[in-house]
């Protein structure tokens, strides 16, 4: 995410943090290498002039020029202002009226149904909520077989009536289906089309008017830079919507829409996609997406996505397990798995301060795990639960049945023995004081 842009910003500071005093015409000189940088990373005309005025008379007011740390100062400011331009402050989602009626408006391809999966799984998992979701596509039936494999995947039921042409009254049947069961959010996956339409406006206007939805989403590809926005333009003159969801951010290395949408339509960024499975939907904080931007990493982020995967119960018993050095290879996938789910290898390190700079050159692979996995798979219920078992005739097989070789096979046996025997020093108070005494 943002790679170009990170990249560039952090080479428009580089000039003025290499100066030991720094003048005027270096604010200026970087300003106009921070304007082309967002100018580069589709950011409009308007805005990025418009930023980069207000950040260097900001500049100038406070004093950058004589103080200590110039950089840090100027880093903090256009943090700050970054921050502003996309919002200010986290826009939360509406959901006080029982049922919740949220409408997804957007053009095929943007991510619609796959954002109303996302949203659905959100809701259930992380607020507690019991969604119902309505495919009121009446188009294409696929759109419809869609939604019900997603909403079988995540446990979340979908109403559809395949039999109807009328969008108003499938989105009011399925409104009452949720009041009957019980349902205190429906979620309506409504008809996109390829471009902007007449026709689809139309039929969106009348859903709107006749559910009276609390929320309206308008779902964007962040990869379409100024398209998004002008796009975001015109659904919000006729829908007046009340958030954004910008898809797709994690092929997205320019960010040019995420920095314009809030400027040029007025409305908040609410949720991003940051890939196609269900769990890669995160709440938009304007704050945390500057840091990130300026490669200053966003290390609460990264918490929070600890925190929703791993259920504290397991990590009670998994630490039971620790402490009695019973760790074993069903653990290790499990974790694994769990790690998998937390997001995009790539993404995950860039949420660690400093790290996302370091890595922009590197590739990381999302496969790294599949040698690891093939491995423990084919190891016997026994071996997994008892690692010490697994000798030089079971490592030649287990090699064998995962398509590795034996050097791959005992490479994770020694970083396996290797991990535990940490986890046992660190679940060991006393050794652990002792280690960290032996520290230089
Ligand atoms: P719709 O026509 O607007 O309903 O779009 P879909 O939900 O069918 O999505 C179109 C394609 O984009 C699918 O292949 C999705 O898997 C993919 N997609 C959706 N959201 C994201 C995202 O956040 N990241 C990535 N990488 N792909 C996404």
């Amino acid at each position: 995410m943002f790679e170009n842009l990170s990249d560039k910003l952090d080479r428009a500071f580089k000039v003025l943090k290499g100066q030991g005093t720094i003048t005027e015409i270096n604010v200026a000189e970087t300003m106009k290498e921070i304007r082309k940088a967002l100018l580069d990373a589709d950011v409009n005309y308007k805005t990025a002039k418009a930023f980069t005025d207000d950040v260097r008379q900001k500049a100038l007011g406070n004093n950058v020029l004589t103080s200590i740390s110039p950089g840090q100062l100027l880093t903090k400011l256009m943090s700050d202002e970054l921050t502003e331009l996309m919002g200010g402050t986290t826009a939360e989602l509406e959901l006080k009226a029982s049922p919740t009626i949220i409408l997804i408006a957007g053009l095929n391809g943007a991510g619609k149904t796959t954002f109303t999966g996302k949203l659905a799984n959100y809701l259930k998992t992380q607020k507690n909520k019991k969604p119902l979701l309505v495919a009121d596509d009446i188009y294409r039936p696929a759109a419809i077989d869609q939604l019900q494999v997603l909403g079988e995947q995540i446990g979340v039921p979908v109403y559809a009536n395949r039999d109807s042409k009328d969008p108003v009254a499938i989105a009011l049947e399925g409104i009452a289906l949720a009041k009957q069961n019980g349902h205190n959010v429906v979620i309506i996956d409504t008809a996109g089309r390829l471009a902007i339409d007449e026709a689809m406006m139309v039929e969106i206007e009348k859903v709107k008017g006749a559910v009276k939805p609390h929320e309206i989403l308008f779902v964007v590809d962040s990869m379409t830079g100024q398209d998004a926005v002008n796009t975001a333009k015109v659904f919000n003159d006729r829908l007046d919507f009340t958030g954004v969801v910008l898809t797709k951010l994690d092929g997205d290395t320019r960010g040019g829409a995420a920095l314009s949408i809030k400027s040029v339509v007025n409305k908040p960024i609410k949720f991003i996609g940051t890939g196609e499975k269900m769990e890669a939907l995160d709440v938009f904080h304007p704050d945390r997406m500057a840091s990130r931007i300026l490669g200053m990493g966003d290390v609460v982020s990264l918490v929070e996505r600890a925190q929703q995967q791993f259920d504290e119960k397991e990590a009670a018993e998994l630490q039971k397990k620790i402490r009695k050095n019973k760790f074993d290879f069903n653990d290790f996938y499990s974790q694994i798995q769990q790690i998998k789910k937390m997001g995009n290898m790539k993404d995950l390190m860039g949420m660690i301060p400093g790290v996302g700079k370091m890595m922009k050159d590197v590739e990381v692979d999302d496969n790294a795990f599949k040698a690891i996995e093939a491995i423990i798979q084919s190891m016997t219920p026994f071996e997994k639960s008892n690692p010490e078992t697994i000798n030089q005739s079971r490592r030649n097989r287990i090699a064998k049945g995962s398509g590795t070789d034996l050097a791959e096979v005992n490479r994770l046996m020694k970083q396996f023995d290797d991990m535990k025997k940490v986890m046992k020093q660190m679940s060991n108070p006393a050794a652990m004081a002792s280690m960290m005494r032996r520290m230089p």
